[in-house]
């Protein structure tokens, strides 16, 4: 059986589910709980999410057993690709609650708030703070990296809950990287005039050689990197799990692997 474990994360085969865990969040599983979902376990896009309630109802009531979550503190906005991040308070749970509409970040120091988002390629970048007991959950697109939704989640948790950005941690998770992340002149040049004045962007843009036509390979994850190191978040703080969910499509659902009909894996974080 197929185990992604590596130095970053553990891959966990528990009771019939799937989810791979990072070291350095463990050393606090006595007040945090975390994971990003593989195969089967799907809790599918918003617009298939009808369709496929029975599939997503299960996956949910897994996932909340294995982790000893209450269904009611679950946080799971209808994400879509911005760059909005905001606080949790009491009250404020739900499953697609439509004051969190197009929010794509989640920030709280809450204990029993279960915060959740869906991914098929998207990065997912798990905040935690330590010191001040803060967790940010955030949906990283490509959309979402070209908007620098990671800096307005480190920037959430500094002014909301005075976190200083060296004591933070962000775990990235399985995600389409620069081995499968191709795209034209369009998304490149996107990518080009946000970030050639901050960063060595053409360092992170790989000119395809499979051809002479215009495609290229981005490297997102290590541009949230970059803009997260310029922050002042700490190189041994910013931990990769290194896997890419479209070579590794046969667990993790994947959109550029499966089209419109992809399944959906879920970033789960709770303080308790
Ligand atoms: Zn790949």
């Amino acid at each position: 059986m197929k185990d992604l474990t590596n130095e970053s994360i553990v891959h966990v085969k528990n009771n019939g589910i799937e989810y791979i865990q990072f070291r350095r969040l463990l050393e606090y599983k006595n007040i945090l709980k975390h994971c990003f979902t593989l195969k089967p376990l799907d809790f599918a896009s918003f617009d298939s999410y009808k369709e496929k309630k029975n599939k997503v109802e299960d996956s949910y009531k897994k996932i909340c057993k294995e982790f000893r979550i209450e269904y009611s503190n679950i946080c799971r906005p209808n994400q879509t690709h911005t760059n909005i991040v905001k606080s949790i308070e009491d009250g404020d749970e739900g499953i697609y609650n439509e004051k969190f509409d197009n929010v794509d970040g989640l920030v709280t120091n809450k204990k029993n708030k279960a915060l959740i988002f869906c991914f098929a390629d998207c990065t997912p970048l798990l905040f935690f703070d330590p010191v001040k007991k803060v967790i940010s959950n955030v949906h990283s697109g490509w959309r979402g990296t070209l908007q620098t939704i990671g800096i307005n989640a480190v920037e959430a948790m500094v002014q909301n809950y005075y976190s200083n950005p060296k004591d933070i941690i962000c775990c990235i998770g399985p995600t389409i990287r620069k081995c499968h992340f191709e795209v034209e002149d369009d998304v490149k040049d996107l990518f080009y005039n946000k970030f050639k004045k901050e960063l060595d962007i053409n360092n992170y843009i790989i000119k395809s050689d499979s051809s002479n036509n215009n495609k290229y390979f981005i490297d997102t994850v290590e541009i949230n990197k970059q803009i997260l190191l310029k922050l002042g978040l700490k190189e041994e703080n910013i931990i990769d799990s290194k896997i890419c969910s479209v070579c590794n499509e046969d667990k993790i659902h994947s959109y550029r692997a499966h089209g419109e009909n992809s399944g959906r894996n879920i970033t789960l974080m709770e303080l308790y």
